[in-house]
């Protein structure tokens, strides 16, 4: 008897991998989203996921969360915030599959899944039966298109981060996630 679970992934899907903070919602001045007042779209995100929506792609988010690593806020605070995050996007119909997060402590050497390693994305391949090579990694960091370099998608830097930063390594350079979701729609 096949589950329902292994139905739903039996055909390889390809996926748009988004970062959170500083691509979906604005990073803020210091960096950590720890309250829900912190918690601010920019302003093109829901127009950007209703247009990513109508895309035949499966949409993950993957996360570096330094504020749980840091101790500012514990992995059940951080789920609470993110359920905020997920109310704020439903006005786009997005369907986020599943988030993925790296809560490790910070300066922890044997952490295996702080992006710019892929971990995060290799797990969301092999459990939610995703096709890399035809993927995409988006997100405002070197970090995020390192993330995605280094399991094999292509990715798009976002220069929305806090002090915008350039990637050589990045497939395409967006303005903002809007941008990206048109050159992913493009290509
Ligand atoms: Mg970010
Ligand atoms: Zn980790």
């Amino acid at each position: 008897m096949i589950v329902t679970g292994s139905l739903v992934y039996a055909q390889q899907m390809r996926a748009v991998f988004l970062d959170r903070d500083g691509t979906i919602i604005v990073d803020p001045p210091d960096e950590r989203v720890d309250k829900a007042e912190k918690i601010k779209l920019f302003p093109d995100s829901i127009e950007a996921l209703r247009k990513l929506a109508t895309l035949d792609y499966a949409v993950i988010l993957v996360t570096n969360q330094a504020g749980i690593s840091e101790g500012l806020i514990n992995e059940e605070e951080f789920w609470k915030l993110h359920t905020i995050v997920l109310e704020k996007l439903a006005p786009s119909g997005i369907t986020i599959l599943k988030t993925y997060i790296c809560a490790c402590p910070h300066g922890h050497d044997n952490c295996g899944c702080r992006k710019p390693k892929p971990t995060m994305l290799l797990q969301a391949s092999k459990e939610l039966n995703i096709d890399l090579e035809d993927s995409w990694m988006v997100g405002d960091r070197q970090s995020d298109i390192l993330a995605g370099v280094n399991a094999g998608t292509k990715t798009i830097l976002v220069k929305t981060a806090n002090v915008p930063v350039e990637s050589k390594e990045a497939t395409y350079t967006a303005s903002n996630l809007l941008d990206a979701v048109q050159y992913i729609s493009t290509h």
